[in-house]
C-alpha cells in the first residue's frame, strides 16, 4: 500500500468524518489501515489525540501485536493490538473502531450477540437483505490479548464486526472506504432494531 504519511492523511480524513458523526467523542476511537502483509504492518492512529484535529503525522506503524516498529514515533492507540489481531485473522485491509452509542446500547439489550435480519442495509454491510447476521458481543477488557482471543473465538468470515460491551464497535473491510460504509450501515441497522 501507500507510505505511512499517505496512510496518515487518509486516516486523518476518515477520523474527521467519524468525529462529525459523533462517533469519536473526546479522544475515543482509532482507525488502522494495512501497510503490508508479510510481515503484517499497519498504520494506526496515535493515542490521546482529538480525532477531529488529526494530521497526516498523527499515525504510528505497528506490527501484528500493536507494537510500534519504528523509533521516534508517537504512542499508538492502546487498542492497536486488537487492530493487528483483526487484520491478521480476517485478512481485512482496514479496521475501524468507534465509540458510537447504538452498538453499545444494542449489546446492553442483547449481551451475547445482536441479530439482524431482513434489512436492506445488510447489503451495505456486505450481505443480502434477507441474510441472518449475528454480530458477536464480547465483554470489555483493557487486555488486548483477552479481547483478541474473544474476537477470534466468535469470528466468522461473513460477519465483519465485533461489539465490545459498554465500550464500542469494531468494523473491518478491504479498505477504509468499505470499512466506513459497513460501519455506517451497521450503525443504522442497530438504531433501527433498538427503536422498533
Ligand atoms: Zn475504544
Amino acid at each position: 500500500m501507500s507510505s505511512l504519511y499517505e496512510a496518515g492523511a487518509m486516516l486523518a480524513a476518515e477520523c474527521a468524518r467519524y468525529t462529525a458523526l459523533g462517533w469519536m467523542r473526546g479522544t475515543s476511537g482509532n482507525l488502522s489501515v494495512v501497510l503490508g502483509r508479510d510481515p503484517l504492518r499497519l498504520a494506526v492512529t496515535a493515542s490521546g489525540l482529538d480525532k477531529g484535529e488529526m494530521t497526516a503525522s498523527d499515525v504510528v506503524e505497528i506490527d501484528a501485536t500493536g507494537a510500534p516498529v519504528r523509533p521516534d514515533q508517537p504512542i499508538p492507540s492502546a487498542e492497536a493490538g486488537l487492530h493487528g489481531r483483526i487484520a491478521a485473522v480476517s485478512g481485512a485491509g482496514a479496521v475501524v473502531h468507534v465509540h458510537a452509542l447504538a452498538p453499545v446500547l444494542a449489546a446492553e439489550r442483547w449481551p451475547n450477540a445482536v441479530h439482524l435480519r431482513n434489512l436492506e442495509m445488510l447489503k451495505g454491510f456486505g450481505g443480502k437483505a434477507d441474510d441472518w447476521v449475528s454480530i458477536p458481543v464480547v465483554p470489555n477488557s483493557q487486555d488486548m490479548t483477552v479481547l483478541g482471543d474473544a474476537f477470534e473465538a466468535g469470528y466468522r468470515p461473513d460477519t465483519p464486526a465485533l461489539i465490545v460491551a459498554r465500550h464500542g464497535v469494531y468494523v473491518w473491510g478491504s479498505d477504509l472506504y468499505q470499512a466506513r460504509h459497513r460501519t455506517e450501515c451497521l450503525e443504522w441497522m442497530l438504531r433501527f432494531i433498538l427503536e422498533t
